[in-house]
């Protein structure tokens, strides 16, 4: 009887032992090669959206890089743009024995139950650029100052059309997009941008022909290009067989080069139909380079060098038992709690400093605008 319970109380202490272990991030299990007391050379997961636009795979690459020159092994995938795709590479990797999560979130709700393995697993998950709703079992978020972006878009807007400075009283016309209603970003962005057009609207100096002014009317689904060409083309055929497009409101530059080629097709971008206002987000190459020639106007242009490293950051401190830096503990609930954020400054670009903020500050070589 004395030996059973000696036996008992040994398993106990060496299950209590492990169960520690694996809650530092330290166990050996799953595959993965690290030592006990180090976090160096556990797998780190990473899921992005899609590879169909460009920052994403760039998002991809700087975050392995990052995590990889931390010592970190990494395992990349891409759900592209389905979400029960994404669900499924993530209980992949959970049951692969990654130790973190980094996640920027395809549909912002589909993640929940998924989560929840995560959370019972013990691995951290970092929801990256894009916050994931519903759940409290995520646990930091690494974005920029999703507002702004969007206060960005609307403000060269109305700088751009003089009606910030007076010299031009209106009234424009305007049609407004927002990007993809599954995505938590979208509302930021668009209640960003309506906070400075809003009192244009009500004072008539823009106007709304297609009278599609809500953000459930303007939503492009999975921030597709060709969606928004096609509703670009309806309120052309529809609304504009008088007048012309002075602005143009595009969330992303993906959506801005639909938008464009909608435009173009109805005769627009000729001396005597010049195209409009067109904003943007990204500074995607395409859209650098449609900005260097006078097409798409702006985009709102954000470091993910810097948002890879404030993510894998996040990681190695929540691994480490570190102090998780963030600098903003109240602007980002997601339903179910506010989750403490690290937010980056986005930038306008347009024709006046693409060379400054993109060629100079090494985003990008001369080469690849040309
Ligand atoms: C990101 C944007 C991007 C968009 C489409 C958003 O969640 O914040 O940078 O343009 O998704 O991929």
């Amino acid at each position: 009887m004395r030996n059973r319970r000696a036996a008992l109380t040994a398993i106990a202490g060496a299950a209590s032992l492990a169960l520690t272990l694996s809650a530092c991030g330290q166990s050996g299990e799953g595959g993965s090669e690290e030592k006990p007391g180090s976090t160096k050379g556990a797998t780190i997961g990473i899921s992005m959206p899609t590879k169909s636009s460009e920052r994403w795979i760039a998002d991809g690459k700087n975050v392995v890089k990052d995590l990889q020159a931390k010592g970190y092994k990494t395992k990349l995938v891409y759900g592209e743009d389905e979400p029960d795709q994404q669900v499924s590479q993530i209980e992949n990797m959970i049951t692969q024995g990654v130790k973190a999560l980094i996640i920027a979130a395809i549909d912002n709700k589909s993640l929940n139950n998924v989560l929840q393995q995560a959370k019972d697993a013990n691995i951290p998950v970092i929801s990256y650029d894009r916050l994931i709703l519903g759940t409290k079992d995520v646990d930091y978020y690494a974005s920029f100052d999703n507002e702004k972006v969007g206060e960005l878009q609307g403000s060269y807007i109305v700088e751009k059309l003089g009606l910030k400075d007076g010299s031009k009283k209106g009234p424009f016309n305007l049609e407004l997009f927002a990007g993809s209603n599954d995505d938590n970003n979208t509302r930021y962005f668009f209640g960003g941008a309506m906070k400075v057009l809003q009192p244009y609207i009500d004072k008539k100096q823009l106007v709304i022909k297609s009278g599609q002014k809500e953000l459930t009317q303007v939503t492009t689904l999975r921030w597709d290009g060709a969606t928004a060409q096609r509703r670009m083309d309806d309120i052309l055929t529809g609304k504009y067989t008088s007048g012309r497009v002075d602005a143009v409101l595009s969330p992303y530059d993906g959506i801005s080069i639909g938008i464009i080629s909608a435009l173009k097709s109805d005769g627009y971008g000729t001396a005597s139909k010049p195209l409009p206002v067109i904003t943007g987000q990204d500074a995607e190459v395409a859209s650098v380079k449609s900005i260097k020639s006078g097409q798409q106007t702006q985009t709102v242009f954000k470091d993910i060098r810097k948002l890879a490293q404030v993510a894998t950051n996040m990681v190695d401190s929540a691994l480490n038992k570190k102090k998780v830096e963030v600098n903003d503990e109240k602007t980002y609930d997601n339903g179910t709690k506010v989750v403490p954020a690290y937010l980056l400054q986005p930038v306008s670009v347009d024709k006046s400093n693409w060379q400054k903020e993109l060629v100079d500050s090494g985003f990008y070589k001369a080469g690849d605008l040309n």
